[in-house]
């Protein structure tokens, strides 16, 4: 089991803002969860929520 290879966290896209959840791999790399294809938009890069 390795369960601390990914976090879940809260995003919003930089192009739109859409607020959405996304994983975070160790890396610091964002993917959306329930929607690989990433945000409804068409954008692929997000920003960390606090
Ligand atoms: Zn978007």
């Amino acid at each position: 089991m390795s369960s601390e290879t990914r976090q879940k966290a809260a995003a919003c896209c930089t192009d739109c803002g859409q607020a959405l959840a996304v994983w975070v791999s160790p890396s610091g790399e964002m993917n959306p969860i329930g929607s690989a294809a990433g945000c409804p938009c068409g954008g692929t890069s997000f920003r960390m929520l606090e």
